[in-house]
């Protein structure tokens, strides 16, 4: 029987219990297909760097490096600035190791409610990709003169032939693939003239290579509103790393909660490990009290099991998130319910078992 090594990172706050919750349900999907899950943890986050004064090992990236995925929490811990959080785990992960497309499914599940008046579910079936490994995110910066009245900051956004050009390709290709072959790409190049004017050139060069998928540009601040007031009007869409961050967290809300939203950080070239996290933080507000949204990672574990070459797990695992988000009974305080994280855990695990197809 094959097993798969998954590195599990709960991270901080809430990450220790939707990550706890996620390995439950894998097991127990691995338990009724022919495929075994072996798990290692790692608890590096906030209470490791008090301890160490590093949110991971030195070595830590050589220890989950040969693993098969990888399946994070949430980096941030109420007593560290959370640019030392950040930086010091989630993408000391992700720039190492070149998840430079990160993938952000949202629909709406069966159940779930969406704010937006008039949507009712397949009005609103989007794929975000995001530019994972440079942009307005790339960590390129200073700040001289501290404290003194002329300091001066910057964070400079580097874009790259290369770095744009494989974001393009790779978006297109997902567009491809869905049945409404439509990407539209998200822009600010009125206002930002160098790097966002070759953004948009470099996407009309690699439709060139894409006839079948037609695409269409929006500049990021219209696409709030185009999302808001037209979401059937989108499909997939690409966009850099700080405008899909904001777009897709708007994304998630429209959904339902930001309780649900999943997401993969690729290296579509399998060089090193992916990572798959819900696309929520550390939710400080509510950690402790056994009522955060587990969907989010369960959504991830899903789009895992899919990466490693087990597909018929994956849609097993999205039927049986489905059927638990079709009861209301079943959902947690973020989305209007009285569920806790061990109710939803449970009842998806009943699904999985309960599943004959
Ligand atoms: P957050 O996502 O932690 O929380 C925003 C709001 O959504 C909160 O009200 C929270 O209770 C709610 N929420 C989030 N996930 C939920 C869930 N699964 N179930 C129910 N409710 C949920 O964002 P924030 O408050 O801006 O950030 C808190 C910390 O997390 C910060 O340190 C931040 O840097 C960190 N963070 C980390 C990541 C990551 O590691 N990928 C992502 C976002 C934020
Ligand atoms: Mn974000």
């Amino acid at each position: 029987m094959k097993t798969y090594r998954i590195a599990a990172i709960p991270g901080d706050g809430i990450g220790g219990e939707v990550i706890d919750a996620g390995v439950e349900v894998l097991q127990a999907l691995a338990a009724r297909e022919n495929f075994a899950l072996a798990f290692d943890r790692f608890d590096w986050g906030g209470d490791y760097y008090k301890r160490h004064g590093r949110m991971m090992p030195q070595d830590g990236r050589e220890q989950i490096r040969h693993h098969d995925a990888i399946l994070f929490g949430s980096a941030g811990h109420p007593d560290i600035p959370d640019h030392v959080t950040l930086w010091g785990l989630r993408l000391a992960i992700c720039q190492p190791f070149d998840q430079y497309a990160n993938v952000r499914p949202t629909r709406i599940l069966p159940g779930i409610t969406s704010p937006l008046r008039r949507v009712s579910g397949p009005e609103l079936d989007w794929v975000i990709v995001r530019e994972n490994s440079e942009g307005e995110y790339s960590g390129i910066g200073g700040r001289v003169h501290q404290g003194l009245p002329e300091e001066v900051a910057t964070d400079v956004s580097i874009m790259t032939r290369a770095g744009v050009t494989r974001i393009m390709r790779f978006a297109f290709r997902l567009a491809e693939r869905r049945p409404r072959k439509f990407l539209t790409v998200v822009t600010k190049s009125n206002a930002q003239r160098h790097a966002m004017v070759m953004w948009d050139e470099i996407a009309a060069e690699v439709a060139a290579e894409f006839p079948a998928v037609t695409w269409d540009k929006m500049l990021v601040d219209a696409m709030t509103m185009r999302m808001t007031l037209k979401p059937e009007s989108l499909d997939t869409i690409v966009a850099t790393n700080l405008h899909a961050d904001i777009l897709s967290d708007l994304a998630a809300a429209l959904a339902g909660s930001l309780g649900i939203a999943p997401t993969a950080n690729l290296n579509p070239e399998r060089q090193f490990p992916s990572m798959f996290e819900p696309i929520h933080g550390s939710a400080f507000d509510i950690m402790g009290k056994g009522i955060a949204n587990p969907v989010g990672t369960f959504w991830s574990a899903s789009m895992l099991l899919d990466h490693i070459g087990e597909p018929a797990a994956a849609a097993r695992l999205m039927r049986a998130i489905e059927r638990v988000t079709a009861t209301p009974e079943l959902h947690t305080p973020d989305l209007g319910g009285k569920a806790t994280t061990r109710i939803v855990t449970d009842a998806v695990v009943a699904a999985i078992q309960a599943d004959n197809s």
